[in-house]
């Protein structure tokens, strides 16, 4: 059985930078990452909305994605390296409540260096034109239970980047310093053995250790891989290769959707578009609703706006998802009834506004406190769980599941910013729970 020291099963943003940096940090180990899919990011990671920021409420996200953010303008303005990566910012639109709640966590933010600015509903109406905050005596809005905008958080250092072009410098540096990458190849299982084999029939046996040999694939290569170490970074599909042999994945995935919209070629949706005072591009943020997470980000080289919100009730969690992505589909209906008339309530310059394309995927939630996870079982790494917003930690995480591979007690995120990697593990988990998952 053909051997390497550490076999990778995810070629997505988690896998890809595990890869690299495990590579990079261990030279002389031979890795190998496998995918089904046929190229790197092929799965949720090419389908996301591709935003970072680092303005969450829990001050783990915080410092995994700060730290990400700051590898990724690296990487952008240093090394010149083209990751279509926008600092537009992310704008909370906040009702009277919502501006309650949210001031302990700016507070914390700040405490933290976070950069985040409080707007009053008086300077966002001048920055932002159109937007509606007094719904007045709107009997939809009421229906709905939307809620006037009483004021709004602006988070400077958040915006866009482009997801295959960050996942592809992961994979060529990574196959650069020597790591290989088979495609259309799929694991169909994780290979279970006694650590010390004693030729009994049944082994492992109830009373002897057992870890993970390799895994099983089918596809581009056939057969059983032998691997010293093994990572699982299939984010949606941790479960499938994790819960026959025992190891809680702790993911519910669920779908979400995305949908494309045109902000014409003149009119108050391109004036929306390029709506200035909020970043050097001068263009209108990634703006989120008081109302079911419902946003808006601006595609200014299509011109275009994407349009999503967040489901936390009402939509269903998938344990184990389809392997065809295709078979999650949006749906014309969830924008048609759901998302637009909020989105129209707030910002009437999408009234005519219909989807030109829409797509779904998946989040890869950890319910417990939405945060994400890397943990080491023997000679098992799993990372994942990561909530919707894996992409802007995906360096921290590559770089925490190097340390879990070395056996380090902390993992040095990039800026040398030395972090433990326990406190995303499980046996002794210390993270607060993520209060702003959209
Ligand atoms: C609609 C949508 C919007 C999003 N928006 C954002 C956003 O704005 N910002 C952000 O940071 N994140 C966002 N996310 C989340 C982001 O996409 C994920 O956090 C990230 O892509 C997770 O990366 P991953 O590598 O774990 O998963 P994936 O990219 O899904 O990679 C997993 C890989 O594992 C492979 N795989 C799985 N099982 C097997 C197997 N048995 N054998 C071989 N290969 C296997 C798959 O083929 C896949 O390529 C969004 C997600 C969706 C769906």
């Amino acid at each position: 059985m053909p051997g390497y020291d550490l076999i990778v099963v995810g070629a997505g943003i988690m896998g890809l930078a595990s890869a690299y940096h495990l590579k990079l940090n261990n030279p002389s180990k031979s890795v190998l990452v496998l995918d089904r899919f046929g190229a790197p990011g092929q799965g949720n990671t090419g389908r996301s909305n591709s935003m970072f920021r680092n303005t969450f409420t829990s001050s783990d996200n915080q410092v995994l994605a700060n730290t990400s953010i700051d590898f990724y303008l690296h990487l952008q303005n240093e090394l010149k390296l083209d990751i279509g990566l926008q600092l537009i910012g992310y704008l909370w639109l906040l009702s009277e409540s919502q501006v309650a709640r949210t001031e302990r966590y700016v507070r914390g933010m700040k405490r933290n260096g976070i950069e985040v600015e409080e707007y009053s509903v008086e300077e966002l109406r001048r920055l932002v034109g159109g937007v509606v905050t007094n719904l007045g005596d709107d009997e939809e809005s009421s229906v709905m239970g939307l809620e006037d905008i009483s004021g709004a958080v602006f988070g400077p250092k958040c915006g866009r980047l482009d997801p295959e072009k960050l996942v592809r410098f992961y994979a060529n540096e990574f196959t650069r310093l020597g790591g290989k990458i088979a495609f259309k190849t799929s694991v169909e299982g994780l290979l279970l053995g006694p650590s010390r084999k004693l030729g009994i029939e049944g082994e492992p046996l109830v009373w002897q250790e057992a870890e993970v040999k390799g895994v099983r694939v089918t596809g581009g290569i056939t057969g059983e891989l032998e691997a010293k170490s093994t990572v699982v970074a299939c984010g949606a599909w941790n479960n499938e290769l994790l819960e026959p042999v025992g190891v809680d994945g702790h993911v519910k995935a669920k779908k979400r959707q995305l949908f494309s919209v045109s902000a014409e070629s003149d009119g108050p949706l391109l004036s929306l578009l390029h709506t200035k005072g909020f970043n050097d591009l001068g263009l209108i943020p990634m703006v989120i609703l008081p109302k079911s997470g419902v946003h808006f980000k601006p595609v200014s080289e299509e011109r275009k706006f994407w349009i999503a919100c967040e489901d936390e009730v009402n939509r269903p969690y998938i344990n184990i998802p389809d392997r065809d992505l295709d078979s999650y589909r949006a749906e014309p209906s969830y924008y048609e009834r759901g998302v637009h008339p909020v989105l129209a309530a707030y910002f009437p310059q999408f009234r005519n506004a219909r989807p030109e394309s829409m797509w779904a995927g998946l989040y890869a939630y950890n319910t417990v406190d939405y945060l994400p996870y890397a943990f080491r079982e023997g000679n098992l790494i799993v990372v994942g769980g990561d909530s919707g917003s894996g992409i802007m930690k995906g360096d921290a995480l590559g770089r925490i599941v190097d340390a879990l591979y070395r056996e380090r007690g902390d993992a040095s995120l990039y800026g040398g910013v030395p972090y433990a990697v326990s406190k995303i593990g499980f046996e002794r988990r210390d993270v607060k729970r993520e209060e702003w998952v959209i």
